[in-house]
């Protein structure tokens, strides 16, 4: 199981630690294993959506083709559509430029009883915009608290937040790359931008590293998960947001035992 990142504390991201940790069953099992996350992921789903209190948040935040829509199609992609919503966040629209960075994903925040993922997100405020420097330093130096406290006001108002950064090493991002190249159904994934982004590697682990480290809170922790194999990184994950969701303990909401009685009168 996966453990939150401490605040403060340093993430390993070196490229040994994309691999998954030793001790994990082959492929087919850690399959089999996902199967059974998902199924519990789906009966929790049920109850937190018949409960209607409360929302859970998933973040997915990596470099390209590190798996962030893999694993949103393998854990989130068989649970009841009802329950989950999925918001990709791209280049923001003029519309969004003409607020403040938060505006969009606010606005996106999965509503009570929903399971919201989010495939990118606020975070992209000091990630590709720091590397890129699309906003001066003292502006996105000054995101990290924001987004701590933003994120404690949602969980503060009932969304519970996990955040995952799917780790993958220099060389396996390069032969996913390539691989969209290579396969005529993953032609569409291939942005001759991944190979700009790619040679600013170091300059997108420090900007990863600062979030991870700064962002960490007791309240919407980190998990960096190794994600050089996709079996092990969707089960790492899965692990993560059933523990989650038993921790919340939604309850289906009891009938009106007044209500039932006069119900068993109608004829
Ligand atoms: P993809 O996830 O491959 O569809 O690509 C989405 C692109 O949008 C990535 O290159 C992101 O870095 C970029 N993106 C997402 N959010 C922002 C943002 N706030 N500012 C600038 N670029 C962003
Ligand atoms: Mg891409």
């Amino acid at each position: 199981m996966l453990k939150p990142l401490a605040l403060g504390g340093t993430a390993d991201l070196s490229d040994e630690a994309a691999r998954p940790p030793s001790g994990l069953p082959d492929k087919a099992e850690l399959r089999d294993r996902l199967g059974k996350l998902v199924e519990r992921i789906d009966q929790l789903q049920v109850a937190l959506f018949a409960e209607n209190r409360r929302a859970l948040l998933v973040v997915l935040q990596g470099r390209d083709a590190s798996g962030k829509d893999g694993a949103t199609r393998n854990v989130f992609g068989p649970l009841n559509a009802q329950g989950c919503v999925v918001s990709a966040f791209k280049r923001p629209s003029e519309l969004e430029l003409a607020h403040d960075y938060l505006w969009r994903v606010h606005m996106e925040m999965p509503r009570r009883g929903v399971i919201g993922v989010f495939n990118r997100s606020h975070y992209e405020d000091v990630l590709v915009v720091r590397v890129h420097e699309l906003v001066p330093a003292d502006q996105w130096q000054q995101r990290y608290d924001q987004i701590n406290e933003f994120e404690r006001m949602l969980t503060e108002n009932g969304t519970t937040i996990l955040k995952f950064f799917l780790h993958i090493s220099r060389k396996e991002q390069k032969e996913r790359l390539l691989g969209r190249l290579e396969d005529p159904t993953k032609n569409w994934k291939y942005n001759p931008g991944d190979f700009e982004e790619r040679k600013r590697w170091d300059e997108y682990t420090s900007a990863y590293r600062d979030a991870l480290r700064r962002c960490s809170t007791a309240w919407a922790p980190w998990y960096v998960v190794p994600a050089d194999k996709k079996a092990a990184r969707d089960v790492l994950i899965a692990e993560v947001v059933v523990q989650a969701l038993e921790a919340m303990n939604p309850e289906f909401p009891r009938v009106d035992p007044e209500l039932l009685r006069k119900a068993k009168l109608i004829d």
